[in-house]
């Protein structure tokens, strides 16, 4: 994620603030998701909540966090859900997107953002 969208996010969820900036290591095109999984967090309010990473892995959203036992479950399927929206959504751009396994390396992305740039 570029910095002007990181930055904006870490001002907005003080949540973030434990986490380095490179430990936010996804696309622009996550971002929607992403601010809309921090937003649903902050209306649960669980307590002993603590992001520890969160990045694209085999071309899908990873959000590693822990929290007190009671509010696991729930935190789970809200975290979940956010991976599957990701599963569909392009990294680069957040449009449609799905995941591309004709490259070396997993992406989920659009019929756009899909064609391989092969230098000359
Ligand atoms: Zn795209």
């Amino acid at each position: 994620m570029d910095d002007e969208k990181s930055s904006a996010l870490y001002r907005r969820f003080p949540a973030l603030k434990g986490i380095e900036h490179h430990g936010m290591a996804i696309g622009n095109g996550w971002h929607d998701l992403l601010e809309q999984l921090l937003l649903d967090i902050e209306r649960l309010n669980p307590t002993g909540f603590k992001i520890l990473q969160i990045k694209e892995k085999f071309g899908g959203l990873r959000f590693y966090f822990q929290v007190d036992p009671e509010f696991q479950d729930t935190m789970n399927e809200m975290v979940a859900q956010a991976e599957r929206v990701a599963e569909k959504t392009c990294e680069v751009c957040g449009e449609l997107g799905e995941l591309r396994v004709d490259r070396p390396w997993l992406k989920t992305l659009c019929d756009t953002h899909s064609v391989i740039k092969r230098s000359a």
